[in-house]
């Protein structure tokens, strides 16, 4: 029997749509909008397609949308003071500078220039130690993501086998921390773990963080398994005309869907659920900067 297919679009849009509730009881009620700047440095097709999507759902929700654009040749010190001012506005209740940023910029001395308190990619070391030792944080968006849906699916995580394949700072790791936290036995595949296969075929929950395009195979999937599709790779479509491409993610969906219990797609899966994530961010952000309570009913 085909699997449940987990759908992120219907799941990222409900949260948006509460995400705008709430935007609107913080305006009536305390007079406050959160605002979001977004730093995009560089002309990175991919990534100025990114900063346009997270510019307008945050307009769309509501809130107040920062956009600032520097060339790629920028002097470090120049983004620095820019986050500096950033973090100096009381208007600005989040910042996200869009990575990968050029070669010449230290990215962790930029990451660590940024309040901790308007940290809306959870990157900041304050927050990952904040993570790590159980305490509130604000949360990276991917992995945040892809825990709520797991929740949702699946209601108590607690005593689930999860392996991730994947150690990145932005993903891997701090997925790895959530399920933690939520009481599964958790395993970290990479590159040099052995006999990765048999590794994934052990898990309830398996979450695919590579960024090779179907890696992952319908075998080494357990019958039943919960599966979540972090992977975005982009391969030439030529069927689909010169130049076109398609989206796929690091599972080989078409043989997964035949094994799993439940699937996240590429696209429609884990990626709407990142920027709905940001905007839950900085959402909290602003509440916590007021001295109110952290927004409830926002995260299921
Ligand atoms: P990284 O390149 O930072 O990390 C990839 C990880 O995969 C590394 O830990 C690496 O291991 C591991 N890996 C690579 N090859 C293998 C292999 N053959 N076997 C086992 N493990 C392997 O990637 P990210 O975490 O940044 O991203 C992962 C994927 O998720 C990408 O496709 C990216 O596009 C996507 N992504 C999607 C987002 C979304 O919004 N949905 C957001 C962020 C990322 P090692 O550490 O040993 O090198």
């Amino acid at each position: 029997m085909a699997a449940d297919i987990i759908d992120g679009k219907a799941f990222a849009e409900g949260l948006r749509a509460r995400v705008a509730a709430e935007v609107t009881r913080l305006r009536d009620d305390h007079d406050l909008t959160p605002g979001l700047a977004v730093v995009l440095v560089g002309e990175d097709p991919a990534s100025q397609v990114y900063v346009r999507n997270k510019g307008k759902q945050t307009a769309e929700a509501g809130m107040a949308s920062f956009e600032h654009r520097l060339d790629a040749d920028v002097a470090e010190q120049e983004l620095l003071n820019l986050v500096t001012n950033l973090n100096n506005d009381a208007s600005v209740h989040g910042i996200l500078v869009q990575l990968p940023l050029p070669d010449h910029i230290d990215e962790a001395k930029v990451l660590g220039t940024i309040d901790a308190a308007k940290d809306v990619d959870g990157f900041h070391v304050v927050n990952v130690g904040r993570l790590n030792t159980g305490q509130s944080s604000l949360l990276p968006c991917t992995p945040m993501g892809a825990h709520m849906m797991l929740k949702d699916k699946l209601g108590d995580l607690s005593g689930l086998n999860a392996v991730i394949v994947g150690r990145s700072n932005i993903v891997g790791k701090p997925m790895a921390q959530l399920l933690l936290g939520s009481n599964c036995t958790v395993t970290i595949a990479h590159s040099r773990t052995r006999e990765l296969d048999q590794v994934c075929r052990s898990a309830d929950i398996l979450v695919a963080a590579v960024g090779r395009p179907e890696m992952i195979r319908g075998d080494w999937v357990k019958p039943g398994a919960t599966v979540i599709d972090v992977g975005i790779n982009r391969l030439p479509a030529p069927e689909k005309g010169e130049g076109k491409t398609r989206l796929v993610g690091d599972v080989a969906f078409d043989e997964a869907v035949e094994v799993a219990g439940a699937i996240t797609p590429v696209p429609g899966g884990v990626g709407p659920m990142t920027i709905a994530c940001l905007l839950v961010n900085t959402v909290i952000a602003a509440c916590r900067s007021a001295g109110l309570p952290d927004p409830e009913g926002l995260i299921p």
